[in-house]
């Protein structure tokens, strides 16, 4: 793979990733043929808001499905290990990242913008107070199919945002302001189907950013983008990454 110039000589990137990077380490992208949408049409409703608040079996249903995927071990890969070295580097302007898995900070990028935020944490729902998910799978492996707030009472749910609400607006601006404050803007492993993945590749290249693509399927933003790459993301991503060569 030749990695031009302009590529090598970037010095503040900003990443954005999407499931593709995690199906490496095992994780099936929820919308594909393994994933949980697909297997189940009904799991929509798990994290669908309206349905979560009112429903008490909708809620036990979920923490089932979360404990299910929870042990899963699943490990960082090639891929979120290229980013880490991108930040040591001293080039990424910002990780922004659509997966919910907490891969990134497992591997040990130390900032990342989690724009759907994160399964490793739940939130009330009524006071905002956070827990470890740890905490509340504990409880339901205790007997508490459904666990609540243990300071007010209130619902539950993970710390991800879920069909119904709002993403975080602080989260979305940090977001907005490195994809107009980059050089390259590097989309992995996401389709840029959706809100607001597909927003941010705009602003960057209107921001006179270039655009790299690197996933597996074509996306609306192939004609747009200065360099596609189809390869596996665990290969590309330290070919395209590595340190610059000194001179
Ligand atoms: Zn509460």
């Amino acid at each position: 793979m030749d990695v031009p110039d302009w590529l090598s000589e970037a010095r503040r990137i900003c990443v954005l990733t999407g499931a593709g990077i995690s199906t490496e380490s095992g994780i099936p992208d929820y919308r594909g043929p393994d994933g949980v949408w697909t297997r189940d049409p009904d799991a929509e409703k798990l994290v669908t808001l309206s349905y979560y608040l009112r429903d008490p079996e909708i809620r036990r249903r979920s923490w089932l499905l979360r404990r299910e995927l929870a042990t899963a071990g699943v490990q960082p890969n090639a891929g979120h290990a290229a980013l880490v070295d991108l930040e040591q580097q001293g080039r990424l302007r910002a990780l922004l990242t659509q997966n919910i898995d907490g891969l990134h900070s497992a591997a040990g990028s130390t900032e990342v913008y989690e724009l759907h935020g994160t399964v490793h944490q739940v939130v009330c729902t009524a006071c905002e107070e956070r827990m470890p998910i740890a905490d509340v799978l504990a409880r339901v492996d205790a007997g508490e199919p459904d666990p609540d707030c243990p300071v007010c009472g209130g619902v539950l749910k993970t710390a991800t945002v879920y069909f119904g609400e709002a993403l975080d607006p602080a989260v979305l601006d940090a977001a907005a302001a490195a994809a107009a404050d980059c050089d390259v803007f590097l989309a992995v492993g996401t389709s840029l189907g959706v809100y607001p993945a597909a927003g941010l590749v705009e602003v960057a290249a209107a921001h006179g950013a270039r655009v790299v693509i690197v996933n597996a399927e074509p996306t609306p933003y192939d004609g747009l983008a200065d360099l596609v790459v189809r390869e596996p993301i665990g290969t590309a991503l330290p070919l395209l990454l590595g340190a610059p060569p000194a001179r």
